[in-house]
């Protein structure tokens, strides 16, 4: 990491490894030798289809996705998947979906869906301030939804689900998962889910680009009513290239997803998550109260870290960002929805650097406790 760059602990767009951006910028004017930018390439030339196959390859690789499955790059950001996926797997309007509201994000997939389906809040956490979870054995699904939607990582609120949630749905539901923020932050077992999908900003490369892994028996259900860019059918059919793609997004995620092979694969991606996590967490429980973070253990999220300043004291809080930012710490404000603070350890912060953010925050703790 090189001096004059910050830590940037933000929740997305987040920090991308220097390495990635250095060999981007390395053959920014001439990529592989063709004379031209990634950037001003057909979509539909060799050069872009390297990239494209390769990232697709790789992907395959680092999250062992099964043969059964296809995967399609879109655009629009993970927002508009929570239209497209009704679109795309709703019958009619009169069809259930569930939802389970653990947040933000998943609040806003069932506040779009509700224009195509019809919603059933399974769980619905924001009268609890979204701090916790109900337990599975409390989910009230309907008896015959089209599909189920929940979001694995709340960006927002910092919940994250455990791996096991989808072992608690009925048996033979269609499984569909926001992973936005936590994909590629560990392995998954890709069998469980029947679409995945996650905006890219986070940790798999720029904004710009979303990742949606889907079934393959699942597109047979797109209607041909359902409009080009949404379409997962067309999309599959055309390998994503059925209109231009976000080529040099596409290319990005292609270089971090080799950066992580290179780095040991996700199963070293979730080590190094579990240290850097639950190195802050430990730290905050054990502050005596002068930063608390109010989420549920059980669900607390290993890359969105929320906490307040002496139970929400915002002047001490913005004190708190000011003199972050003198150490080269930025991007910890919480999100304007909630305040507080919020830390954010994708994959390309290092063990190293939250432990400087640690020690920064003892200091700060000891300069300002009464
Ligand atoms: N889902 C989750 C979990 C997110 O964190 C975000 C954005 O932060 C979104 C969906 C929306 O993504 P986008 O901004 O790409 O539409």
């Amino acid at each position: 990491h090189q001096e004059f760059r910050a830590i940037n602990f933000g929740a997305g767009p987040g920090c991308i490894p220097d390495s990635v951006l250095l060999e981007a910028q390395k053959e920014l004017l001439n990529f592989q030798g063709c004379g031209k930018s990634i950037m001003e390439v057909s979509h539909r030339g060799k050069e872009f289809e390297k990239v494209i196959q390769e990232t697709k390859s790789n992907l395959i690789k680092v999250l062992s996705i099964p043969d059964d499955y296809d995967i399609l790059f879109l655009q629009g950001g993970a927002s508009s998947l929570f239209s497209g996926i009704p679109m795309n797997l709703c019958e009619s309007p009169n069809d259930v979906v569930d939802f389970i509201v653990t947040g933000a994000w998943s609040k806003g997939a069932s506040t779009d869906g509700k224009y195509f389906c019809k919603v059933n809040k399974v769980a619905d956490m924001e009268p609890e301030k979204f701090l916790t979870v109900t337990d599975p054995s409390q989910w009230k699904f309907s008896p015959d939804s089209t599909y189920i939607h929940y979001c694995d990582n709340e960006t927002v609120h910092g919940v994250e689900m455990p791996p096991s949630t989808p072992d608690h749905f009925p048996e033979g539901r269609i499984v569909v998962c926001d992973m936005s923020s936590n994909f590629l932050s560990k392995p998954v077992n890709v069998s469980k889910y029947d679409l995945i999908f996650a905006g890219a900003q986070k940790n798999a490369g720029i904004s710009g680009i979303t990742i949606v892994i889907i079934k393959k028996s699942l597109l047979t259900k797109t209607k041909p009513s359902v409009p080009s860019v949404f379409n997962f059918l067309k999309k599959s059919q055309n390998n994503s290239l059925d209109n231009t793609p976000p080529t040099f997004n596409i290319y990005i995620t292609g270089l971090v997803l080799k950066w992580i092979i290179k780095e040991g694969g996700l199963e070293e991606m979730e080590r190094r998550s579990i240290e850097k996590s639950s190195n802050l967490y430990k730290f905050i429980d054990g502050s005596n109260g002068f930063y608390r973070c109010g989420i549920d253990a059980k669900y607390r999220s290993r890359m969105n870290v929320v906490f307040r300043i002496q139970d929400g004291n915002e002047q001490l809080e913005e004190k708190f960002v000011k003199e972050a930012s003198k150490h080269n710490i930025t991007d910890i404000k919480g999100h304007r929805s909630v305040g507080g603070l919020r830390v954010s350890l994708y994959n390309a912060i290092t063990v190293d650097q939250t432990k400087k953010l640690i020690e920064f925050m003892t200091s700060f703790m000891n300069e300002n406790k009464q």
